[in-house]
Order: structure tokens, then sequence, then C-alpha cells
């Protein structure tokens, strides 16, 4: 007889340091067909529902609901899923199996997957077995350890393997209907927080971790999990935690959740992230070089949940009188004061700052208008990562180039990460011919700017993605927390 699976899904990254709130009209909801739907997709609900196939089991579906990471969650979130997991519930299934991340966070839920884990548990009773995967950056609880009986971990970050990660949790209870035997998941947290800068898995600490977690698995010990945390949901669970799901004696989890504790604390110091100090980049942005330099303000990271305003480069350039430099700040506001202004005056603005309470706040300054356009450009690159959520053409809203002390504000309508020459080009700007260009940015604008780069500087400034976490006004942490 096939076995009946019940398969369900949530899955949202909570920043609860962004301003805004994340409601239910910002989650993709699928249900029974729509789940189905993506069998054989790159998700890890995909993933599973392949692998389901081969082993013909018989899927009950639940409900997936998702969400990109932004910030606090509506409790309402919470309590729809609930009710319509409760409705799809099916109590002749043989297990359950979930899609999650392990980082989201509502208005009054700061452990959400724990609620929900421990709410099934009591639905379900204590002998249909809790499966599922989850994604690298969660900050696990006890109450997710204490009502599942294995959820796997990613290992990889960037996350090439989360699909891969869900299928390996799927042959894990194939062994537990097989053998007829669950294992128990025993946690272990640390006091470590690391900002997600400091957690790719390519670099220590986690390199380390995820080789040493590897050497662990076998016989009895079925998988072992690094979870990096997520440093930006402000919670009691968050920070570096590692798990070993095991069906031999507890004494024998313990001892290996000893051995990654001590491997922790003695690499912890690698992942503290690479943002300088802005003071010492100024210095060193003195020495001549050819060519352009990038200030990185990966506190203003618009794909990391950003607003693409904050201020804390444009201020130092503007301290330390740094000419035919170049800032693009998302600024709708700013724009629309230009719109009636001819090209050529001189505008007193309040610039930028708007968008983040950790920033300074606007910034006011005397600029020129030099041209005002409708922000759409024709992607230079079509291979790029723009292109992959864009298409040919990008739209960064109504614009307005001025600027201030030989520094060029490019304010836009629509965040625009910089992702594509075009910004600038479409703008009348080489960029080519400029000496420092603020990116606001980690990762994807390498394909663009490094043929046209000579150095590049990490800075830490003001805003919701820093690296620096005494940034931060954390109210839920546990005590002694590394490195606060
Ligand atoms: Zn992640």
């Amino acid at each position: 007889m096939s076995q009946r699976i019940f398969i369900a899904g949530l899955f949202h990254e909570t920043h609860t340091f962004v301003d805004g709130k994340t409601s239910l009209a910002d989650f993709q909801i699928r249900r029974g067909e729509e789940m189905l739907a993506c069998e054989g997709d790159a998700s890890p609900l995909g993933g599973v529902l392949e692998y389901a196939k081969k082993q013909e089991w018989e899927i009950f579906h639940g409900i997936d609901y998702r969400a990109t990471p932004s910030g606090t969650v509506d409790d309402g979130v919470v309590e729809a899923w609930w009710s319509e997991f409760k409705s799809a519930w099916q109590p002749d299934c043989d297990a359950v199996y979930l899609v999650l991340h392990g980082a989201m966070v509502t208005e009054t839920i700061r452990d959400v997957e724990g609620e929900l884990l421990a709410r099934i548990r009591k639905l379900i009773g204590e002998d249909i077995p809790i499966f599922g995967v989850y994604d690298l950056h969660a900050n696990f609880s006890f109450s997710m350890a204490a009502n599942s009986d294995c959820l796997v971990a990613y290992r990889e970050n960037p996350h090439s393997d989360a699909r891969e990660a869900a299928v390996r949790a799927a042959g894990l209870l194939v062994r537990c209907l097989a053998e007829s035997a669950c294992p128990k998941m025993y946690l272990r947290q640390t006091r470590i927080i690391l900002p997600p800068t400091g957690v790719g898995t390519a670099d220590a600490p986690m390199r380390s971790l995820e080789s040493a977690a590897r050497g662990l698995e076998g016989g009895e010990v079925w998988a072992v999990n690094i979870a990096a945390g997520f440093a930006f949901a402000d919670t009691p669970d968050t920070g570096l935690s590692f798990q070993v799901i095991s069906s031999g004696p507890a004494g024998s989890a313990e001892q290996c959740l000893e051995e990654l504790e001590q491997l922790a604390e003695d690499l912890k110091e690698h992942g503290r992230g690479k943002d300088e100090a802005l003071e010492d980049v100024m210095v060193r942005l003195r020495e001549p070089t050819d060519g352009l330099t990038l200030l990185f303000e990966l506190a203003d990271n618009i794909g990391g949940g950003a607003p693409g305003d904050c201020t804390g480069c444009l201020r130092a350039l503007i301290e330390h009188e740094i000419e035919n430099a170049a800032i693009c700040i998302n600024d709708p506001e700013a724009v629309t004061q230009l719109a009636g202004v001819g090209i050529g005056t001189k505008v007193s603005l309040g610039v930028g700052g708007k968008g983040s309470q950790l920033d300074e706040g606007p910034l006011n300054l005397e600029t020129e208008l030099l041209s005002r356009s409708n922000g759409r450009f024709e992607l230079e690159d079509k291979q790029s990562h723009m292109a992959s959520m864009v298409g040919d053409f990008a739209d960064m809203g109504d614009c307005a180039l001025v600027r201030h002390a030989g520094i060029l504000i490019l304010l836009t309508s629509n965040k625009t990460a910089p992702f594509d020459l075009g910004q600038w080009r479409s703008q009348g700007v080489d960029p080519a011919q400029l000496d420092v260009i603020v990116i606001k940015a980690a990762v994807a604008h390498k394909r663009a700017y490094d043929p046209i780069t000579a150095r590049s500087f990490w800075v830490d400034t003001p805003g919701p993605c820093s690296s620096n976490l005494k940034r931060f006004a954390y109210e839920h942490l546990r005590d002694g927390m590394w490195p606060l």
C-alpha cells in the first residue's frame, strides 16, 4: 500500500528592523492543484513532489505560503495559514512533510514555526512523524526541535542546494517509515550571532562547521544541521545553532553538539562580516588610483530589503570633499519637488534618509538640477541578474539628476539595484569616467561594474542591512550574545 503524505509550506525570512509590515497580500499562496503543479520545478516543494512520485506516495496537499524577505508579518497570516492547514488535514495520513524557512516573526509571535509545529503536533498526535526541510538562515527554536522528528537544513549559502536538501529530508522519511523508527531532534543554541555577510559556506566559520557536521553523520545519526541564523530577526532564538537528528542515545547526540559548539567558538571571529569603518575608508580613498573606486554601502543593500535612500556614504563624500563621484538615491519626494523646476536652477533639497529609522535622516543640500527623465532604460546586458527580474527594460520611475559640490546624485522614484550601467548612461553619465560610485548592493552588481572598477571598499554605515550588529537596538535576544 502506498504511503499517504501530507505536504504543506510556509516560507518567510522576517527582517524586524526594516520599516513596514508584511501582510497576507504579500504572500504567494498555493492550494491544491497549484501546489502539485510545482512538481519538478527548482523549489524545495518541486523537489519533494518529484521524489514523492518516484516513491509512489499518495500526496495530500495542505497549503503553501511564500513571500520574499521583508518586515514583520501580520498575525493574521499565521492564523490564515493555520486555519487552512486544519481544514485540509487528513487524519489517516502516515506522515507530515513541511517546507519551512525558520525565521518568520509576526507582531506577537517571535517563533512562528515553533508555534505552528506545536499546534500541528497537538492536532495530529504523537505518532505521526513530522519531517521537512528549512533554510540555513533559520533561528531554530526548542519548540521546533521538540515538535518535529526530522527537519533538514540547506547546506549551501548562497542556496544552491535547497531542492536537494528537500529531497534528502524526504529520503530520511522513507527510512523512518520503512524502519518504523523515528529519530529525535537534539538542538544546541550557541550564544553567537553572525551577520548575513559572515555566513557564506565558502568561508570560515561556516565552511568548517559544515564539513565537521558531515563527518558526524552516519548510522544512528541521520543528519546534522548547521543553522547559521538570521541576525536581522530580533527573537530569543536568534543566532547560530546546531541540530543532531539521531535515533541513538541522547548522550552521544549531545557530544556531537558539544564538538560543533567548540569549533564555532574557535572560529567565530571570521564571521564578523567585512565592512570597514567609514573613516578608515575615507583616508584610503585619498590614496591615488588609476580608475574607478566603488564604495559598498552594504547597510543599504536594496536586494536585502533596504530602502536605497540611506545617506551614510553621501554624508562622508560631502564631508571629505570627494569630487567626480556619484550616488543613486531613491527619493520620489525629492523628484516631485523638482518637477516644475528649470534645468540649471539651484534648489535646496532634503535628500534621502526617509526610508529607514536607522538612517540619520534627510540631508539638506544646495543642488543644481542637471536633467530629468522618465527613468526607463534598456538594459545594456540582457543576461544580467537584472534581466532575469525585469526583462529588457528597467523602470526607475521619474528621475532627476542633480549635482552638489562635485557629486552627482541620481534621484529615482522606484528602488533600482545597481545591476546595469544603463542606469547611468541613460541619464547622460559615463560611469567609467567617474572617480567614485556608491553601490547599494552586495554581489549582483559585479558583472556590470567589475570591468570598469580599479578598487572597492565595503563600508560600515547606518542602515537595516549593516553587518555591524551593534547598530541594532535588539530587545528580545538571550543574554550574553557575541559580538554584542
Ligand atoms: Zn536563506
